[in-house]
């Protein structure tokens, strides 16, 4: 643990003296009608605007730029500035509709602040369909880049300056307040309405709060170094990871609960008034009565290749002796059965059937009473 926050620690220091200050920078191109930018600057935005801006990142093999969508919506008060990304993962699609809603629907004549969302980062992985980024480098190395940043542009990988230029261009220069980094689970996965976040960072529990999730996971981001969440928090800008289900696919009420949540979050921080709908309230109440706060979850697989047929879904509480999944070879004979790591919630299955050894199936989630747990492991 203290080589990890030695490691977090010499981060900051570097993500401080790298935090750039930049005024918008505009190529001079003109995309489907919409301006290319290699830096926002919000400040430069005008007042009570929406605007929509493609932002100019790495070259593809044949000199074309990976362009990233980028909306702006500034009230004309000044206030607190929301980032939303989505997508930076090609695969994982909720978030993506989730920003494009939320966008279109902001009223400017009553939003204090600035909003800026990103419907879908990870442009070269929803090309190529997956959810990583392509470099075409050798026989084409895979990178996942929410693992990446705040990114390199010495690096020679592609992925790694594609990240540079989203963290240098978006995430560093607009002095955000808050961020929300929207993903689902991998393809053939499925979370419920989850949340990944780390308490000793201010304001983080009261995001999570209001998000009404299912599942928080309580979680220092140990696991996942270069992560969006853990990388906007060590630069001083409180992050969540919301997770809205599973790939490929909208699924509306995943959705509509990113996009309450949004404008929830954007009420608590005084851009925008809180709803009067009282059955939008009514949900919202329900929901974050049921949330589950874990500290610690752990994954089951199986140690033989072959077809898995799950016995439980997401949000089942279980206990250590309930049989999760069953295992059978090609010919149909049941070779093993998985169960959980301890009593706890499901909190992601594995819908595909075939799996190799060691894939997750489930997840479950509980409470450690190991005192090292108290801010997740
Ligand atoms: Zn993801």
């Amino acid at each position: 643990m203290n080589k990890i926050l030695n490691f977090l620690f010499g981060f900051a220091a570097f993500l401080t003296a790298f935090v750039v200050d930049s005024k918008t920078t505009y190529t001079g191109d003109i995309i489907s009608g919409h301006k290319v930018i290699t830096i926002l600057d919000i400040d430069d935005i005008p007042d009570n605007s929406f605007t929509k801006l493609w932002l100019r990142t790495t070259q593809s093999s044949i000199g074309q730029y990976f362009h990233v969508p980028i909306l702006v919506a500034k009230g004309s008060e000044q206030g607190n500035r929301l980032l939303l990304n989505s997508g930076i993962h090609g695969d994982e699609s909720n978030g993506i509709r989730t920003v494009q809603r939320v966008l279109k629907d902001i009223d400017l004549s009553i939003l204090k602040g600035v909003v800026v969302g990103i419907p879908g980062s990870n442009v070269n992985g929803m090309y190529n369909n997956r959810r990583e980024f392509v470099n075409n480098f050798e026989t084409d190395i895979l990178t996942d880049l929410n693992r990446q940043f705040p990114g390199n542009m010495n690096n020679r990988l592609a992925a790694q300056k594609y990240v540079r230029m989203l963290w240098d261009g978006v995430f560093a220069n607009n002095s955000f307040t808050a961020g929300v980094d929207m993903h689902t689970d991998t393809t053939d996965n499925e979370l419920p309405n989850f949340v990944y976040a780390d308490f000793t960072i201010p304001y983080v529990f009261r995001m999570t709060e209001l998000t009404g999730a299912d599942i928080v996971k309580i979680d220092l981001g140990a696991g996942t170094l270069g992560a969006i969440e853990n990388i906007l928090d060590y630069a001083g800008i409180p992050a969540i990871t919301l997770e809205l289900g599973k790939s490929k696919v909208w699924q509306k009420d995943q959705i509509q609960r990113g996009y309450d949540y949004v404008f929830r979050q954007m009420a608590d921080l005084g851009m925008y008034p809180p709803t009067e709908d009282q059955a939008n309230i009514k949900a919202y109440e329900e929901y974050k009565s049921k949330t589950f706060y874990g500290n610690e979850y752990s994954s089951s697989g199986s140690t033989n290749g072959g077809y898995v047929e799950l016995h439980v879904k997401n949000l089942d509480v279980v206990t250590n002796t309930t049989k999760a999944a069953t295992v059978y070879n090609v010919f149909g004979d049941v070779i093993e059965e998985i169960y959980p790591s301890f009593d706890g919630i499901i909190t992601s299955v594995n819908h595909y059937p075939l799996n190799e050894p060691g894939v997750d199936i489930i997840l479950t989630i509980h409470n450690s009473t190991n005192p090292e747990c108290i801010n997740g492991c």
